[in-house]
């Protein structure tokens, strides 16, 4: 079992890897420290408009957290998707969170999804049949016009 972090101290943790009296203590020293749930939010909710890294980097957590926490308001409906960042140097596109509940700006920068080009050879290929539809049909009827010419 482990105990708090704080050397020599055997007591049992309680939070952030301290016994509850260690923990008092850091909580008093550090009365800005984010603790709750109400207030991690309202720091979230603050930090916004950003993308996760920024997020990251502004409040002091890591990725996992940045991302529960994100996925918490999404499902809240408390942000949206306001825009898509190009990536600095290379990587892929972040989403820049917005508060409030909105539609999800779509991302056009992305790469396309397999789903994407499934779709459009779909629609290439029903486009295709309808070509082929309208020329049997054509052919199957005499045209007025080739006949008038004489040619026929
Ligand atoms: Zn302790």
């Amino acid at each position: 079992m482990r105990t708090c972090s704080h050397e020599g101290c055997e007591g049992q943790i309680r939070a952030r890897g301290m016994c509850g009296k260690h923990y008092e203590k850091w909580r008093a020293a550090n009365p800005k420290a984010v603790t709750s749930y109400g207030d991690m939010r309202q720091q979230v909710l603050d930090a916004l408009p950003a993308t996760r890294p920024e997020l990251q980097e502004k409040l002091g957590i890591n990725r996992s957290t940045a991302q529960s926490w994100l996925k918490k308001l999404r499902d809240e409906r408390a942000i949206h998707i306001s825009k898509w960042q190009r990536p600095k140097v290379s990587g892929n596109f972040l989403a820049v969170h917005a508060v409030g509940f909105g539609i999800d700006a779509r991302c056009y920068l992305k790469p396309k999804t397999s789903a994407d080009y499934a779709n459009r050879y779909r629609e290439q290929k029903r486009q295709h049949e309808r070509t082929r539809y309208y020329e049997a049909k054509a052919k199957k009827k005499p045209q007025t016009w080739f006949s008038a010419l004489g040619a026929a």
